[in-house]
């Protein structure tokens, strides 16, 4: 079994203590490697090379900066297989799916090295006396902190974002799935990049990620993840009115008026509810469908979901592959039982698969609950799994939009209809910070995205993300003399 280390000023590191834990292929159960367990004094060595790199990081220009960028990008395309193989044995993902996302990773960074530059600062009108003028400059040291659902992405994600605007960097990858994030720390300890610029510590939340949010040297907290997680993030972290930049959980309506296009919709809804085994913030989370199309639309969903190719994620057949860990399996079942107790209706799915190949791994088989009540569990509380929530039929479309925005979750929405007025009155109603109308999807860096209410606060990607990563600065000088 190979040896992980921690990626601290640019060396490899154990944990102080010299304590590992295991990783764990969910779709096997085999025991793949051995990684640090960090602690609060590990957090704080890569806390203490960030803030001492800062000054010779802040020093080099914007084309120095985005060289470095240009020099990471290729370095994962150049390094693509192995990071790809990472995720299919750490996390799970089906290998098509890996392959298919990873140039999204590199790409952020040659996106980073171009839009950093654009994104400069302004002069404000004042009398012929003053300048008045406004810099856009990083925060400093940031703590990256990233889930376990993309585990590659969101971290390249992040790095690319805090890099580009030119902060120095701490990664602190989910416990469960941190492979390929230390993979990138080695992979980019060859490059040339000061030390202590980018930094990779591994450990819990509870200990290495509270040591960084609470850090007063750490400036900048962006977070992905539970929102649980993010609101305790936003205690700790005001201690020291730290900057934040979280991108929390969702509970995302699906809402099929009665002129959609019910194939579209079926289709769409049965592969986004399965992408990733449904452990994506943007999963559906609630199908609201007029009752005209009710009937059809469960139908149809059903034979579109006993369609989905389960198995082991390394196999190109694979659409779909386990959930993360037994815990999680766990976790997603819990959902699955309080569904039935509450009276949703089960119409496909539910049990464990227990036939070889799949009675080992952590599967969970897609599943199908109709019926479902505003107010039952399943229909208010992020499932992160395979496991649809087609909710009660609905007749007007006043009823589903206030039925849409009665979750305390904001993050995306969907709307199915060929009227375009209607998809625009119901884009401006819905309380989510994106609106995706008949399947359109969106993501990547150029795409703002980020939630309303408890779904978070700021974006990831696009120049609205890069802002968070920065902070604006006005000078104003006396220019009479
Ligand atoms: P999580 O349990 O909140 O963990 C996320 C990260 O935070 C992990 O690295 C975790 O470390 C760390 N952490 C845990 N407790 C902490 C604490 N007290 N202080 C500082 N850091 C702490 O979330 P998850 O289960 O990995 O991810 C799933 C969630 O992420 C879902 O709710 C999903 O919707 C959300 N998500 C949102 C988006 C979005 O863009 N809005 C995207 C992807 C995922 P350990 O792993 O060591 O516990």
């Amino acid at each position: 079994m190979q040896n992980y280390k921690m990626w601290i000023d640019g060396k490899p590191v154990d944990a102080l203590s010299g304590k590992t834990y295991t990783a764990v292929n969910p779709a096997t159960e085999e025991e793949i490697a051995n990684v640090p367990l960090g602690d609060k004094a590990d957090a704080e060595r890569a806390v203490e090379a960030a803030y001492k790199a800062l000054p010779n990081w802040l020093e080099k220009s914007r084309a120095e900066r985005s060289q470095i960028m240009i020099q990471i990008a290729v370095a994962l395309r150049e390094n693509a297989e192995e990071l790809i193989n990472l995720e299919i044995i750490d996390h799970g993902t089906p290998a098509g799916i890996a392959r298919g996302m990873y140039p999204q990773g590199a790409h952020g960074f040659e996106w980073g090295a171009q839009v950093s530059g654009e994104m400069t600062g302004d002069v404000i009108p004042s009398d012929a006396n003053s300048l008045m003028y406004i810099r856009r400059e990083p925060v400093g040291v940031s703590a990256l902190i990233t889930p376990w659902n993309f585990p590659l992405l969101m971290v390249l994600t992040k790095l690319a974002t805090s890099l580009a605007m030119g902060n120095t960097c701490i990664v602190k990858p989910p416990s469960i799935n941190s492979l390929s994030a230390l993979k990138v720390g080695e992979i980019l300890a060859k490059l040339d990049i000061p030390p202590g610029v980018i930094n990779f510590v591994t450990g819990s939340g509870s200990t290495v990620g509270e040591a960084l949010v609470t850090d007063p040297r750490v400036g900048l907290v962006a977070f992905t993840g539970s929102c649980e997680t993010g609101k305790r993030i936003m205690e700790l972290a005001s201690r020291t009115v730290k900057r934040l930049q979280l991108e929390l959980g969702g509970k995302n309506p699906v809402i099929v008026l009665e002129d959609a296009d019910l194939d579209g919709a079926v289709g769409r809804g049965v592969g986004s509810q399965c992408f990733n085994t449904g452990q994506v913030c943007a999963s559906p989370g609630r199908f609201y469908v007029h009752e005209k199309l009710y009937d059809e639309f469960v139908e149809k969903f059903v034979a579109g979901a006993k369609k989905v190719v389960v198995g082991n994620p390394a196999d190109p057949k694979t659409s779909m592959g386990p959930v993360v860990s037994a815990e999680h399996r766990d976790k997603v079942e819990r959902h699955i039982q309080s569904g039935i107790e509450e009276g949703a209706k089960l119409v496909l799915g539910g049990e464990r698969p227990t036939e070889p190949p799949l009675d080992k791994g952590y599967y969970v088989m897609p599943t199908v609950f109709t019926n479902v009540k505003q107010n039952m569990k399943i229909a208010r509380e992020e499932i992160f799994g395979p496991v649809a929530c087609i909710m009660e039929p609905f007749s007007s479309e006043d009823e589903v939009i206030d039925l849409a925005n009665d979750n305390t979750f904001g993050l995306c929405a969907t709307v199915w209809t060929k009227d375009r007025a209607k998809a625009i009155r119901f884009a401006n109603e819905l309380q989510a910070g994106v609106i995706f109308v008949n399947g359109s999807s969106g993501a990547g860096t150029e795409f703002p995205w980020g939630g309303f209410k408890e779904s978070g606060i700021g974006k990831e990607g696009s120049k609205y993300g890069l802002q968070d990563y920065s902070q604006v600065k006005v000078v104003a000088l006396d220019i009479s003399q």
